[in-house]
């Protein structure tokens, strides 16, 4: 029997890099799956990408927006009477400029996405699940949000934030058997690393070298961790901040 079989899973982000592989991933371990992102149109060509591995849904919703919140966890528990798996993964990368240069109105943008929108996801799917007295939640942090680095303070205190947000509802949701986990990839070769690699002037080459393991992810690399946090495999795992950074944390 597939991994994931008669689950119920939601990915934000779902149109992005690592979200859509992760969609793949999931639908071809027997998961039916709603993806949700911003835009219309690309919700729809990954949909009719997708839909030959299984049964896809796709709602348009921005996560910082909590109507737009109240209205995906809806129509999921509508359709399909439950939520098993919240990949709460959306997030933007914000400028690239020192601290001083940094304007309000980008942080607040990047807080609003990335830090919000986790804790709109956070509120209204866990209502569902400690309801159900089961479910996985995986946030997508960053190894940005386990150390510092220039050039990138609001995304930096955004995935910072994400890890207190990912203790406090792992501790606050237990008892009812439901987990809370974040990951935290290093740069994976996705959208959002061509606008950084822009934002810095640099190039994945020249960013590769600072990994261990000498390359970026692939997004099938975060799906693989992802997949195991969502599945029964990982049944006795809450609160824990994952690295998958290609052997960056041992530096
Ligand atoms: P991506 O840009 O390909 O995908 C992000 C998706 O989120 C996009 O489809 C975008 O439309 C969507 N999104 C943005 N704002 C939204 C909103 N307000 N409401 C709904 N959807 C919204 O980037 P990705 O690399 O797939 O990023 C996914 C997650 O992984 C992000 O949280 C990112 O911070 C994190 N991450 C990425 C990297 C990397 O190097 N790519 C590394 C560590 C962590």
């Amino acid at each position: 029997m597939a991994t994931l079989t008669d689950k119920v899973a939601i990915i934000t982000g779902g149109a992005g890099g690592i979200g859509k592989v992760t969609a793949e991933r999931f639908l071809k371990e027997g998961a039916k799956v709603v993806i949700v992102d911003l835009v219309q149109d690309a919700l729809d060509t990954v949909k009719s990408e997708l839909s030959s591995h299984g049964e896809i849904v796709a709602i348009q919703a921005d996560v910082s927006n909590e109507a737009d919140v109240e209205k995906y966890v809806k129509a999921t528990v509508d359709q399909f009477g439950k939520i098993d798996i919240f990949f709460n993964n959306a997030g933007i990368e914000g400028k690239v400029a020192p601290i001083m240069e940094q304007e309000v109105q980008d942080f607040d943008k990047v807080i609003a996405v990335n830090v919000r929108g986790v804790f709109l996801g956070l509120k209204h799917v866990l209502k569902v699940l400690v309801n159900q007295g089961y479910g996985s939640v995986i946030n997508t942090s960053s190894i940005a949000g386990l150390s510092g680095s220039i050039g990138v303070t609001p995304y930096i205190t955004s995935k910072h934030a994400v890890v207190g947000l990912t203790k406090a509802a792992a501790l606050e949701v237990a008892s009812k058997n439901v987990r809370v986990n974040s990951i935290h990839p290093s740069p994976v070769n996705t959208r959002m690393m061509r606008s950084l690699e822009t934002g810095m002037q640099t190039d994945q080459e020249t960013l590769a070298k600072a990994i261990p393991l000498g390359r970026y992810a692939e997004s099938s690399d975060i799906a693989n961790l992802v997949l195991f946090l969502a599945s029964d495999e990982s049944s006795f795992i809450t609160g824990v901040q994952y690295r998958v950074d290609g052997g960056m944390g041992a530096m």
